[in-house]
Parts: C-alpha cells; structure tokens; sequence
C-alpha cells in the first residue's frame, strides 16, 4: 500500500491498539482515537496523532477531519452500540473505506447494512489461523 496511505484508528483496547501500532511501525501516518484520557495518553509516542474524542459524536468526528482518512478502523469493542454509531458516523462523513470490529454475526450484519467494508471478527478470525497453521505441513513435518 502506497505510504502517503492515511490511517485512523478508533477504540485503543487490545484489536485496536495492536492495529495502530503496527501500522505505525510500518511507516504509515496514524491518528489514534479514544474516549479514554489515560488509554490516548499512553498511546502519545505509539503513533503519529493521538485525539481524545467520543466518537459517536458526529462533530467531533468532522472536527477532526475524519473524511480526509483513507481507511478508518472501528476497533471499538463492547460498546456494540458505540461501534454501530461510530461506523454510521464514519460512513456518513464520507470516509471511502471502513474496516470495523464485530463481537458476533448480528453484529457483523448490521454493520455491513450500515455500509463498513469490511468486518473483522478477531477472536474467530484467529481461531481459524490457528487450526489452519495447526494442520499445515510445516506443523506436521516437525
Ligand atoms: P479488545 O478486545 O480489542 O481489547 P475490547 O472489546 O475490550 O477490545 P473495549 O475496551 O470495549 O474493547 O473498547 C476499546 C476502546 O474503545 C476502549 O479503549 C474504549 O475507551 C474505546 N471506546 C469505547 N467507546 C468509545 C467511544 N464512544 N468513542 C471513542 N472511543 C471509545
């Protein structure tokens, strides 16, 4: 991907935290986002922008420029509705790609109906990895 790609994370918890900051060591420009003082504080030297902001709040979004953003994460995790109006704001703002965070399929649904780009259902998604590397050759030939 083209390194002038533009990147923002929101919701710092495990997912997203690990999402931002290996952008960032990639090379890529990263605004970090969350509603916790503490958790953005802590992200300060992880990322290239950090921003506290509820992001169900549509004008703190715009405040931030989030439509000039080439991919958005929504790694809001428990919050199902912070996710869900979050990913509605996001989308409504204009952004061209949006990867969101679901905890269940209902979940996923709903976001693909809002119009996310793609759904990602970590502990599931792993799960898969998993087994898969489990059953590969190079597992097997050990
Ligand atoms: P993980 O499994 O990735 O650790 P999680 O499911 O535990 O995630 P949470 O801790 O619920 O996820 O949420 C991740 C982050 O999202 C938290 O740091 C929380 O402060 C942030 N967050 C929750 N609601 C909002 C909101 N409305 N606006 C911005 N950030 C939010």
């Amino acid at each position: 991907m083209a390194k002038d790609k533009q990147f923002a994370v929101i919701g710092l918890g495990r997912f997203g935290s690990s999402v931002a900051k290996t952008l960032h060591q990639l090379g890529y420009e990263v605004l970090a986002i969350d509603s916790n003082e503490e958790t953005v504080q802590k992200f300060a030297d992880e990322v290239t922008h950090v921003a506290i902001a509820d992001t169900t709040d549509a004008n703190s979004l715009k405040a931030l420029g989030i439509r000039n953003f080439d991919v958005v994460v929504v790694a809001i995790g428990e919050d199902v509705q912070a996710n869900v109006l979050t990913t509605l704001v996001v989308k409504e703002l204009g952004v061209h790609y949006i990867i969101a965070k679901a905890r269940n399929e209902l979940h996923g649904k709903m976001l693909e109906k809002i119009g996310a780009d793609k759904i990602v259902y970590p502990e599931r998604d792993m799960g898969q990895r998993v087994a898969h590397n489990l059953v590969s050759t190079n597992v097997l030939d050990y």
